[in-house]
């Protein structure tokens, strides 16, 4: 019996088996394997929990991309998060994950184990109630995430205008979703070819955002919801575009994505924000025009401003034997690091793609458990 038709009917077996079979079918007239990069974690996880690499077609394989926000801020980020949260009368707020993420100093999470008044939540707007509840001391949001959650630091931002707070300052580490699409698939050695494109962030975008990469390097690409059948469905239709050589941006996730996005969600954004010159990426280096900072009217509202002197110098640097690079440039999976398992996992994460819930190193430690001998 079929109780909630917006995700029974995709997780449905009968519809994956049938979806999967078809595509097995469809394959067989290709005539080169796919790489196919699923850019969102959340794509990630759905393929491990559903085993879908199982059901591929030998011709098709699943590469993990750099869609996942915790997952993709450099060391030099969460250093700079640890420095501010050690300033005298100080209270760091950011969201979930990101406490755990290792940095040069320790995680966020080692940062309140020393004392440091470090919280986390699940909606930017609970830094109202914190900087009303402590007036003496100044509470910093770390924002992070992709075009999902600006939306979210806009909105905290336009309350803490409206309601003249002055306790409140944010570190912006808001980054956009194609100009490292745009860096992955530029690289000479670059074999992907096709893209899942991330759901939530189109939802926010519209699928429009995606037109410039088609146009550049014309391979299909495909808005994908987060259900086994909306991954199958999105196979199906990037390998008829294959084989009938028509690459264009297609919207499987129609129940939620339009071509214009959330335009009130774009506007609120377009009023604090501005891009960026550069933003040091994990594993995929500097990209320019690929973040966002605040825009210099609300520069009282800045912490990078407020900080500066404390966050001057930190070097940009990653742990050595971690993989994470390599992985959120779909070049290796988590099964080729040396590291998995054995020396990095949940309880104890050497990289961020082992802490995120959307992280690949964390889906295939939650999905598969260790390495295969
Ligand atoms: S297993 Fe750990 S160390 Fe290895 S790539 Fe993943 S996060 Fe990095």
């Amino acid at each position: 019996m079929i109780e909630n038709p917006y995700i029974d009917t995709y997780r449905n077996t009968q519809t994956i088996t049938r979806t999967f079979n078809a595509l097995k079918t469809l394959s067989k007239n290709l005539t080169k394997p796919l790489k196919i990069m699923e850019v969102c974690g959340g794509h990630t996880h759905t393929i491990m929990k559903y085993a879908l690499p199982e059901l591929l077609p030998d011709k098709i394989e699943f590469v993990h991309g750099p869609g996942c926000p915790v997952c993709v801020m450099p060391k030099n980020r969460i250093d700079c998060a640890y420095k501010i949260a050690s300033q005298t009368d100080v209270i760091l707020v950011t969201l979930g994950d990101m406490i755990k993420v290792p940095g040069s100093y320790g995680s966020l999470q080692n940062a309140r184990a020393k004392g440091f008044d470090v919280r986390f939540v699940y909606s930017p707007l609970e830094v109202l109630k914190i900087a009303k509840e402590n007036p003496t001391k100044r509470v910093v949001y770390f924002a992070i995430g992709f075009e999902t959650t600006t939306p979210m630091s806009a909105a905290l931002l336009e309350r803490v205008v409206a309601l003249g707070f002055h306790n409140i300052s944010l570190h912006c580490n808001h980054v956009l979703v194609p100009p490292p699409l745009e860096a992955i698939l530029s690289a000479p050695d670059c074999q992907i070819s096709a893209l899942l494109a991330p759901s939530h962030v189109s939802v926010i975008t519209g699928s429009q955002i995606y037109r410039p990469l088609l146009e550049k390097f014309k391979i299909p690409i495909v808005v994908c919801g987060f259900e086994p059948v909306d991954v199958g469905e999105s196979l199906l239709s990037i390998v008829q575009q294959v084989l009938h050589q028509t690459p264009k941006v297609e919207t499987q996730y129609a129940r939620s994505v339009t071509a214009q996005g959330n335009l009130k969600a774009q506007e609120l954004v377009q009023r604090y924000f501005e891009l960026d010159d550069n933003f040091y990426w994990r594993g995929l280096g500097e990209i320019p025009h690929s973040s966002l900072r605040l825009k210099k009217k609300f520069a009282n509202y800045d912490a990078s401003i407020l900080f500066k002197e404390h966050l001057d110098g930190i070097a940009k640097e990653e742990h050595k034997g971690c993989l994470c690079g390599e992985i959120l440039r779909g070049n290796k999976k988590p099964f080729d690091c040396k590291l998995f398992g054995k020396f990095c996992n949940p309880q104890n994460p050497l990289g961020s793609c082992m802490v995120s819930s959307e992280g690949a190193c964390a889906a295939y430690y939650k999905y598969q458990g260790i390495r295969p001998a």
